[in-house]
């Protein structure tokens, strides 16, 4: 009988491995904190390179397979803005109440119908002792909403409570996880990437 690899989600942010750990349900992962990795560096300006480099340097230096995301969101009205920069746009990175306060004050007198933005999230894979070599799977995803002028909602995490994705009239931390994930940026960005991952893990020598 073949042995399943395991997977390494390789975050640091807990709302964003609640969710892979949801949406990767069937395949035998483990978290940074389980191999006693505390964060990872994103060395880039855009998600695909952030993740890239994330999931590589997991998968260094542990030698598992690693998947890793970077996502963020990027407001219309903000010229796109926050961005990849999302996890700092409050100053501290990972102050998710902080960057909460920030996009507020940033869209203070933008009227409703210029609220538009849109997360965005890519997944990348890798398995640098692997067949993969210096190579990585790559997903993408996002989910279009509009911004609300203050938060709503005690679920989900980051700028969930500021967005009401488009079809709904609840804002992300409102709607129930299992609605969120979905619709999620999160959701199709691994949907995108799991045929290949899949296949991948299935013909990976043990
Ligand atoms: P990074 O990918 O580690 O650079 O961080 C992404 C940042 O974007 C997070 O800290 C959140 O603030 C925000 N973000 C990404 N995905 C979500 C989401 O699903 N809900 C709310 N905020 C998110």
């Amino acid at each position: 009988m073949r042995v399943q690899p395991t997977l390494l989600i390789a975050t640091a942010n807990r709302g964003k491995l609640r969710e892979l750990q949801a949406l990767l349900g069937g395949l035998k992962l483990l978290s940074l904190r389980d191999v006693g990795i505390t964060d990872l560096a994103e060395p880039g300006s855009d998600y695909r390179t952030n993740a890239k480099a994330k999931a590589l340097e997991a998968s260094r230096l542990t030698g598992m397979v690693a998947l890793a995301d970077d996502s963020g969101l990027e407001v219309d009205a903000l010229g796109l803005a926050p961005g990849w920069f999302s996890a700092r746009f409050g100053g501290q990175h990972g102050d998710d109440e902080a960057n909460r306060r920030a996009l507020v004050a940033a869209m203070t007198g933008i009227a409703e119908h210029q609220r538009s933005a849109r997360f965005r999230c890519a997944i990348a894979v890798a398995d640098v002792r692997g067949p993969l070599g210096e190579r990585v799977l790559l997903g993408f995803g996002s989910c279009a909403g509009s911004v609300l002028t203050a938060p709503r909602g005690q679920g989900g995490f980051g700028y969930d409570p500021l967005l009401v994705p488009d079809g709904f009239d609840q804002s992300l931390a409102e709607l129930p996880e299992v609605t969120k994930n979905q619709i999620s940026h999160r959701t199709r960005a691994i949907e995108s990437v799991r045929p290949a991952l899949v296949a991948y893990l299935a013909h990976r020598p043990a």
